[in-house]
């Protein structure tokens, strides 16, 4: 089996099959940050190059069903996993978290992208907090009127062209407390993030609505035509499913 990862779900999904003597598990990284936290199953790190390279890889491998639990914004390699599970007639399950829905209270301006989002924030100079990973943060240098407080796994660099900027490195769970204590701390009155859906990082959100800031977020990217699921458990019932003997033509 082969897990698409870099998300907590895919972590968690490892784990549950790594004791397994039924499966050989692989997990797939990007290897976009430096020092990924460690992962209970062999990992693979890089590109593959394409549909075309992923599906040599499940060939070459003879990969019995390829699970995409990468996270929501990550349509590329979504796509790929798509095309590439049809060419190696390789079944797919996509494991991907709700999105967070509105709830009473809440503030929200959605945007389709991060440099709509960032143009909604208006030409009114505004603190805020961007809660992006640190290739999305361009756009921000087209309005270098606001002051950005920048949060990422890893170190911005080089620092954006934005001359009232300032970065803080963290690594998820963040709890709501937390965050209050941070957007209070740094004068914040807005909040700029993805629709990421999931708890560790529902912290600001929940921290947005008790300080009553507006949040810009990025609506999620349509979803691909293969059979999804939201949760890790029923990730392990649907690659059980796929994977019996029958269904392999043993
Ligand atoms: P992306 O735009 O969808 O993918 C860009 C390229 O990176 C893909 O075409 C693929 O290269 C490679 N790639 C992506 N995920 C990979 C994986 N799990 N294993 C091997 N190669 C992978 O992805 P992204 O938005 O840059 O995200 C990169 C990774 O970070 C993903 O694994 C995702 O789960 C994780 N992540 C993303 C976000 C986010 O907000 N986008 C947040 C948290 C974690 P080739 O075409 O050469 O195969």
């Amino acid at each position: 089996m082969l897990i698409l990862g870099g998300t907590t779900e895919a972590r968690e999904l490892a784990g549950r099959l790594a004791s397994r003597a039924d499966v050989a598990t692989v997990l797939s990284l990007a290897g976009r940050t430096e020092k990924p936290v460690a992962h209970p199953v062999p990992v693979r790190t890089g590109g593959f190059g394409g549909a075309a390279g992923l599906s040599a890889w499940l060939r070459d491998n003879r990969v019995d069903l390829l699970i995409d639990a990468t996270h929501p914004f990550a349509a590329r390699i979504s796509a790929n996993a798509e095309a590439a599970a049809a060419l190696s007639d390789v079944p797919l399950v996509v494991l991907r978290r709700p999105g967070w829905a509105r709830e009473p209270g809440d503030d929200w301006i959605e945007a389709g992208s991060i440099s709509e989002a960032v143009e909604s924030l208006g030409a009114a100079p505004r603190r805020t907090f961007a809660a992006l990973g640190r290739q999305e943060l361009a756009p921000l240098q087209r309005a270098p009127q606001h002051f950005w407080l920048v949060r990422s796994v890893d170190p911005v660099i080089p620092p954006l062209d934005a001359p009232r900027a300032e970065y803080l490195l963290g690594r998820g769970p963040f709890a709501e407390a937390d965050e209050i204590a941070l957007l209070r701390r740094h004068r914040i009155d807005a909040v700029l993030c993805k629709n990421s859906g999931g708890a560790a990082s529902y912290g600001k959100i929940a921290a947005a609505r008790r300080l009553g800031l507006p949040v810009f977020i990025v609506a999620r990217p349509p979803e691909g035509a293969a059979p999804t699921v939201v949760s890790v458990e029923k990730a392990l019932a649907l690659a059980d499913h796929r994977l019996a003997p029958e269904k392999r033509g043993e």
